[in-house]
């Protein structure tokens, strides 16, 4: 299925700051100078991207305190595009990284925030599906980034 990466961000990011009350957040989508004047187009199923990006932008805008800036950011590097969801939330202890694509797993530190712990679990699935990847890079009490990469081939 061939799908047009740059509009589907730019609506996906749209149809979800519509759906938060209020300005909770700052919200940006950031576009890698490399790509920023061309279309992006790759084979991948639109409702599983959909998925892993909704289910990675929700927990960051779910796990950080209101105001806050909530970056999205798409670059391509070789073979491969690459989105970054990066929030200044909660952070997760190193020891909870290792189990977060888990289902059920939680953090320790989630406090009074709820959830099932299963979005991750699907986004991995999702992920594994078509050869994609995704790592995190975290601190408690300064945020979280995710990095998914998806394979690029142009059609
Ligand atoms: P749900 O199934 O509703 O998504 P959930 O958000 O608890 O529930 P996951 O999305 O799988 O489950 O995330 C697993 C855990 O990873 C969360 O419970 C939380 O502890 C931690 N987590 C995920 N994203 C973030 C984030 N951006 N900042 C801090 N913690 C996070
Ligand atoms: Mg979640």
């Amino acid at each position: 299925e061939a799908l047009d990466i740059i509009p589907f961000c730019r609506h996906l990011k749209e149809e979800i700051e519509t759906s938060i009350s209020e300005h909770k957040i700052n919200f940006s989508l950031e576009l890698g100078e490399e790509i920023s004047n061309n279309s992006l187009i790759v084979q991948f199923d639109q409702k599983l991207l959909r998925q892993i990006l909704t289910n990675i932008l929700t927990n960051a805008i779910k796990y950080s305190p209101d105001h806050n800036v909530i970056n999205f950011s798409l670059t391509q590097e070789n073979n491969q595009i690459i989105f970054k969801i990066s929030d200044r939330g909660l952070g997760i202890p190193e020891a909870d990284q290792a189990n977060l694509f888990a289902p059920f797993h939680r953090a320790s530190n989630v406090g009074t925030i709820s959830g099932t712990g299963l979005g991750l679990a699907i986004v991995k699935k999702c992920l594994d599906l078509h050869k994609g990847e995704i790592s995190v890079d975290s601190r408690v009490g300064e945020g979280t980034t995710f990095t998914v990469r998806i394979p690029f081939l142009r059609r």
